[in-house]
């Protein structure tokens, strides 16, 4: 027979509890009033939130929900990832569908499990609710900067090599519910070569650059169509739906893949010697102008943004 599950709101707090161990930042965990972190001296501390809901960012009934809790750290370790930042805690907050709650909960919790053991987070504290509506979970993930600083979308500048870490596209087949934070990229690309700008690309390449460059002052950026780095995925779904691999590549978004700009010499060095484990592809230039556009072998066209927008 298998054990009986926890009763109630504060019976499964305490069984989280009793499954959450914290390591040598946390110096309160859950149960009390607020969690309390140990953060090293002149770091800023970085705060990133992501609310997911069933039937928008994912549908629970396909995914399961260790799928969905796996998702819903990842999302924000991006986040994290996109700083140059160190992932330190997590605060988990639920509103849980009444009659499946205990269950929904233990999935979602041995979902998070793997990423946050991996990247060294520790579980402090959350909320608990139950509804007779949807599944809605929302990660807070606190963080800090290294002494290299952290990466903003604000720095890009005209003639900065644009660089991204990964292929891009086709990401609805799957790899959306499963994303695989650049967190140590991140911190071995900020050490070698101080990139000027970044951000991790969840909206689409093309949208998530328009952010840099949108924070950057208004400039632009021309990709070159040829070195974007096209996923398998993309390749997939464009036998399916007739739209473009490369469409696919521009637009998709939740790819989980760094977008940087940065000096063209350091690119450069970059490239021709990454850090270990880090892939890298330059596939463009910030221009001085705005607007973003493509150079094909046909010559230059424009790109339109087009990535999610949730009040569109
Ligand atoms: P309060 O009423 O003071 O907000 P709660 O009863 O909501 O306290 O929570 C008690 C403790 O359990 C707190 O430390 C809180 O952070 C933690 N907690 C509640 N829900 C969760 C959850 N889903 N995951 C992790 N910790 C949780
Ligand atoms: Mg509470």
């Amino acid at each position: 027979m298998s054990e009986p599950g926890p009763v109630g709101e504060f019976g499964l707090i305490d069984w989280i509890r009793a499954r959450t161990r914290v390591g040598g930042r946390t110096s309160l965990g859950i149960g009390d009033d607020c969690a309390a972190l140990r953060v090293t001296t002149g770091a800023d501390l970085l705060a990133t939130t992501d609310m997911l809901m069933d039937g928008t960012h994912f549908r629970l009934d396909e995914a399961g929900p260790e799928a969905v809790g796996r998702k819903a750290i990842g999302v924000n370790l991006s986040d994290i990832a996109a700083m140059a930042g160190r992932p330190l805690a997590a605060l988990v907050a639920v509103a849980l569908p009444k009659g499946r709650a205990v269950e929904l909960a233990q999935g979602v919790l041995a979902g998070m499990g793997p990423l946050a053991q991996r990247y060294g987070v520790d579980l402090v504290g959350g909320d608990t609710n139950a509804w007779d509506g949807p599944f809605v979970i929302a990660v807070t993930l606190l963080g800090e900067t290294t002494p290299d600083g952290a990466v903003r979308r604000s720095g890009a500048r005209p003639g900065d090599a644009i660089v991204v870490t990964g292929p891009l596209g086709g990401s609805l087949l799957g790899r959306h519910l499963d994303p695989r934070p650049r967190i140590d990229e991140a911190l071995s690309i900020n050490r070698r070569a101080r990139p000027h700008a970044m951000i991790d690309v969840s909206d689409g390449l093309a949208a998530d650059l328009g952010h840099i460059l949108a924070e950057s002052g208004g400039l632009g950026a021309t990709l070159d169509a040829d070195t974007i780095p096209i996923h398998p995925d993309a390749e997939a779904l464009s036998r399916r739906d007739g739209r473009t691999p490369l469409e696919h590549a521009l637009h998709d978004g939740e790819d989980f893949e760094l977008c940087l700009t940065l000096d063209p010499a350091d690119a450069e060095d970059l490239l021709a010697r990454p850090p270990a484990g880090v892939t890298l592809h330059r596939i463009g230039v910030v221009d001085a102008g705005p607007g973003l556009r493509l150079a094909t072998g046909g010559g230059l066209v424009p790109i339109e943004p087009r990535g999610y927008d949730h009040l569109g």
